[in-house]
């Protein structure tokens, strides 16, 4: 006999899998396609970063979205911990927002102003930074610490979220690629893979920057393009920073064992994942010019990373203006590892058509 699935879900990126998750805790019968592995595209590429204020202000309209999501975070860990078993790595290790100029300075001041009080950011002066974080270079400015970001490993977190959803009944299938929609009258009832047809109820589709080739299957259009991204690791003996330091083209992230974590370059309408010498180059004279001892450091590895971004900057999430049936969660950009716990709700409440004022207040159909 066929089954018929509550919920079908192509994209096993920390989307997908955050998604499947959520629905899967509350009791429906989920299936995830992915065409590789769990967590091989941008969201094994991510530094982990869960910064609120690395790119949004008080004035963008996923601010208070992004504070939602960043702050259910210990939470979701813990809650990771007991059904996959799974460390993400979790920390609030705060984040720094360097000035390397006066001009800088001034528009890391107006972010500031129009922060929240809850998020409690402190202007830091040359010496304050030197006194918290001394290898600092100390040609700068000045920085903006925000003590409530943090940052997870991303490859864990989407591995932990499909093995959490498989734990609660998911079945999750890797190396299916879907290539097609089965369609009766104005309804999508599944999809067509590599390894044959699955029916559900709703089909959502969330597979990062390859979402708009396949919707183009059935008249969908989302404006999307990707965005190539590089980043580095290195190790070393002493812990050279504390917290994330962020400065524009260039950031720095330390991670358990030494390990610090360096980004991000960013190409746009390439899929190509390759290396290049000069996003490296490029990216090293950044990071060793805030950071001078990391020339010191031992070399890891390299990798890219291909990110979803749409023409307005902003996230797509919804249901299908066309087709009964299909949504659509894609185009997080530069912040799907922060943005991954609430779209997985808005998501299953979209689904089980449930009242969410965040839901109303940004996400549209298409
Ligand atoms: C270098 C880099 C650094 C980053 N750092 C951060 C950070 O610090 N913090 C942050 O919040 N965000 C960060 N991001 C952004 C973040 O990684 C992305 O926004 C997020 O991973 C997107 O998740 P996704 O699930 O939409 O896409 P993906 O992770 O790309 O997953 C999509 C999945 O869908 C699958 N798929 C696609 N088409 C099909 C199909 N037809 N059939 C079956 N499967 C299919 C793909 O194989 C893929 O596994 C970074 C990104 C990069 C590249």
């Amino acid at each position: 006999m066929t089954t018929v699935y509550d919920v079908l879900v192509v994209g096993g990126g920390v989307i997908g899998c955050s998604i499947a998750y959520q629905l899967s805790k509350r009791g429906k019968n989920v299936l995830v396609l992915e065409k590789n592995q769990l967590a091989s595209k941008a969201s094994k590429a991510a530094a982990g970063m869960l910064g609120v204020h690395t790119e949004l202000n008080g004035g963008s309209p996923l601010y208070r979205l992004a504070q939602t999501s960043r702050d259910m975070y210990p939470v979701l860990a813990q809650e990771l911990k007991e059904v996959s078993g799974m460390d993400i790595e979790y920390v609030e290790n705060g984040m720094i927002k360097l000035a390397r100029t006066e001009a800088e300075a001034q528009t890391l001041l107006e972010v500031a102003s129009k922060t929240d009080e809850v998020e409690q950011v402190q202007w830091m002066s040359p010496p304050n930074l030197s006194a918290c974080e001394p290898y600092l270079s100390k040609h700068v400015t000045g920085g903006l610490f925000i003590p409530r970001d943090g940052n997870v490993s991303a490859p864990k977190l989407t591995e932990s979220l499909g093995l959490a959803s498989k734990r609660l009944g998911a079945d999750v299938k890797e190396y299916t690629d879907v290539y097609d929609f089965m369609i009766e009258g104005n309804r999508v009832m599944g999809v067509q893979s590599s390894i044959g047809p699955f029916y559900a109820s709703e089909t959502i589709v969330a597979g990062g920057a390859w979402s708009q080739s396949l919707l183009e299957r059935v008249g969908v259009t989302l404006h999307a393009y990707p965005v190539k991204g590089e980043c580095f690791s290195v190790k070393y003996s002493k812990k050279l920073v504390e917290r994330t330091i962020f400065t524009e083209g260039c950031y720095i992230v330390p991670k358990p064992g030494g390990r610090l974590l360096i980004g991000a370059t960013e190409q746009p309408n390439t899929f190509d994942e390759t290396i290049s010498a000069g996003g490296l180059m490029d990216l090293m004279n950044r990071a060793t010019s805030i950071l001078p001892e990391l020339s010191y450091a031992h070399w890891e590895r390299a990798w890219a990373g291909i990110r979803p971004q749409n023409q307005k900057g902003l996230p797509r999430i919804g249901r299908s203006g066309i087709w009964e049936g299909l949504s659509i969660a894609t185009g997080h950009y530069r912040n799907g590892i922060l943005l991954a716990p609430i779209t997985g709700v808005l998501v299953a409440d979209l689904i089980e058509g449930k009242e969410n004022h965040q839901l109303h207040s940004y996400v549209g159909s298409f």
